[in-house]
């Protein structure tokens, strides 16, 4: 065990020493063992006294540091291996502290790396002083811990995750700080336990407004932060109510005032007991923002009904008005989907450019008669001049001026000008001179006409040509008629059945009174979508007015016809008419005719509409045909 020999002395003295030491040993009688010869040697040579390598790892192990569990840990085993003397385990200990090193030298280069990277970053809800407390606290508690950069790493990923909103608090929230509040704690502990996590977010969300509070809480914070956290909410309280729920309300002076009321006293509210005031007053505000909101719609379905009711009105006034029916069918058409302000902006737009144009149209189809009036007027002037000699002649132009007087249309204008031009021509001799003239004011005469024919139908362009019905999607009374022609030479022409039903919902107008027009109209749509979906793609559905439709039936005989509107009210029994959850039962009463050859369409359709009216007669909710009447 022992290094000191004496060969570790200068070889030139080494023997001295050696004499020396052996005389030493005899005259002091010491026993002559390795160990005395050894320490009497190294006093003689003034070899410094070493220590065993025991003693020197013994005295190494009291100076590791032991400020931590892991080198407490260490240091422990160490002092084992040595104190049993058994050295093996040495190995052991050995590897796994290098291993830990090593896993260490990469734990510091990522912590630091995320450390910058989560630094850098904004997080929503995390803020660069909370930032620097937890770093601070993180350093001060486990600056001399190996697992720090593990700690490092934690904490960064923490600030991460919190990018999120870190907690959604809602009414349970509120109803925990209401208890707080019950318990009349401090502002500070009501902070403290309706708050705890770092960050929350409360939200409350009446109709459509929702309101979202955002604050820190004061965990690991001191009392100064509690105080900074409470500004924070109450003024996103005083944001929430100035800025979200106020401008709201300009529908409501009373409800505007009592917000603003409450806006005033947020700063001036310090004391528990009347925060608790402040919670109950603004619930009860929001109540009625919520009732106000309600009130607001049915006002707008009102006024929607009353606008609807208006254009139908207008609609059948106009009827014969190309130029206006177009515009009521858009006007309509927009009336009947959910209101949007920009298709309101659009039919705005499109009505002001029709009405200019149509205007500007009207104007000079107007100035165009009133010329060529004027025009014929001096005709015949020149025409009586021209023909003073014969008596009967002047007579004629008499009647032809006065009845030009009464005549505004210009194709019966033409007509009369042209059985004038036909007289002048017996007065042969007396117009011969005139004909050039005539001629020239005939030919001005035709491109006026033309101009106005080109003018009006540049009108009726204007205009789209309206054949379907507005609210059920199913053709009109006009595109009926249209249809009808067709049918009806069809059957002719191939000699098959042409049968008409014709159908009227039953009491719609209770229906009307008890679920409001509303609904009757959304129940029209529904009837002429179910016929549709029922009758064969090569019938023809029209509505007819009202409440009342007409089904073209071709290639059809008076029991298929009856089969097919049979079939029709049984459709109608299955899918029910739902309506605010309730199931309603629409049925109707009809009528069956078959279209008799070279009879008109009203004579056909009234036989429908008779048996029909028989349907009702006999109690309604039944198919009649004319063979029934
Ligand atoms: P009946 O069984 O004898 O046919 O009775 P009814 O109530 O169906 O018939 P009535 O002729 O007394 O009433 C028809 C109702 O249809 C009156 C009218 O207000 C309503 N109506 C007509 N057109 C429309 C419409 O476009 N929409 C709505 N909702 N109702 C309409
Ligand atoms: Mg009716
Ligand atoms: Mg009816």
């Amino acid at each position: 065990m022992t290094k000191n020999t004496p060969d570790s002395a200068s070889t030139a003295s080494s023997s001295d020493f050696a004499r020396d030491t052996i005389k030493r040993m005899a005259l002091e009688r010491i026993m002559p063992t390795p160990e005395n010869y050894t320490r009497i040697y190294n006093e003689i040579a003034k070899v410094p006294e070493q220590k065993s390598l025991e003693a020197l790892i013994k005295s190494l192990l009291k100076e590791l540091p032991r400020d931590n569990v892991e080198s407490l840990k260490w240091a422990g085993a160490f002092e084992k291996i040595l104190n049993d003397a058994n050295l093996i385990p040495l190995t052991t200990l050995v590897e796994s502290s290098i291993q830990v090193k090593a896993k260490q030298s990469k734990a510091w280069p990522n912590a630091i790396r995320d450390l910058l990277a989560q630094w850098e970053k904004k997080h929503s809800s995390v803020t660069p002083k909370y930032k620097k407390e937890t770093l601070d606290r993180l350093l001060s508690n486990f600056g001399s811990d190996p697992s720090l950069p593990e700690k490092l790493q934690v904490m960064t990923k923490n600030w991460m995750q919190q990018q999120e909103p870190a907690n959604t608090i809602s009414v349970e929230l509120l109803d925990d700080a209401v208890a707080v509040v019950a318990e009349k704690k401090s502002p500070v502990s009501l902070v403290d336990e309706i708050l705890p996590q770092p960050l929350v977010v409360v939200e409350t969300q009446v109709d459509n407004i929702k309101t979202t509070i955002v604050g820190e809480s004061k965990i690991n914070s001191n009392v100064n932060d509690v105080q900074e956290n409470f500004d924070v909410l109450q003024n996103l309280l005083g944001q929430a109510l100035n800025c979200g729920l106020i401008p709201r309300l300009d529908g409501d002076m009373d409800l505007k005032e009592g917000a603003t009321e409450l806006f005033s006293r947020i700063k001036k509210t310090n004391k528990i007991e009347e925060w608790q005031d402040f919670a109950v007053e603004l619930k009860d505000l929001l109540t009625k923002v919520d009732l106000f909101n309600h009130d607001e719609k049915d006002l707008k379905n009102s006024l929607l009904s009353l606008l609807r009711l208006l254009i139908d009105n207008i609609g059948e006034l106009m009827i014969d008005d190309k130029s206006m029916t177009g515009q009521i069918a858009a006007l309509k058409t927009i009336l009947s989907s959910p209101l949007e302000k920009t298709m309101i902006l659009d039919l705005e737009k499109s009505l002001k450019e029709v009405i200019y144009k149509q205007g500007a149209l009207k104007h000079s189809i107007i100035d165009a008669k009133e010329s060529f009036k004027h025009m014929i007027v001096l005709f015949i002037e020149r025409l009586g001049s021209l023909s003073d000699s014969t008596g009967s002649y002047q007579g004629k132009i008499g009647v032809y001026a006065e009845k030009l007087a009464g005549l505004d249309d210009i194709t019966q204008i033409n007509h009369l000008v042209e059985s004038l031009a036909s007289d002048t021509r017996l007065m042969q001799t007396d117009v011969l001179r005139s004909h050039q003239a005539i001629d020239e004011q005939r030919a001005i005469a035709v491109s006026a006409e033309l101009k106005i024919l080109e003018l009006e139908t540049q009108l009726s362009q204007l205009s789209e040509k309206v054949r379907i019905d507005q609210l059920t999607g199913v053709l009109n009374r006009r595109g009926l008629e249209e249809a009808f022609v067709q049918e009806i030479a069809r059957a002719q022409r191939g000699e098959s059945n042409l049968c008409v039903a014709m159908l009227d919902i039953d009491n719609f107008k209770r229906l009307n009174d008890t679920y409001g027009h509303e609904t009757g109209d959304v129940a029209l749509k529904y009837l002429a979508n179910v016929i549709k979906e029922t009758v064969r793609p090569t019938d023809i559905v029209a509505r007819f007015g009202g409440e009342e439709f007409v089904i073209l039936l071709p290639k059809t005989d008076v029991s298929e016809a009856n089969a097919a509107i049979v079939r029709l009210q049984r459709e109608l029994t299955k899918k029910f008419f739902m309506q605010k959850n309730e199931r309603l039962l629409i049925t109707f009463s009809a009528g069956i005719a078959v279209f008799k050859v070279n009879e008109d369409r009203a004579t056909v359709l009234h036989r429908a509409d008779s048996a029909m009216y028989l349907a009702k007669k006999m109690g309604k909710n039944r198919v009649m045909t004319e063979l029934d009447l």
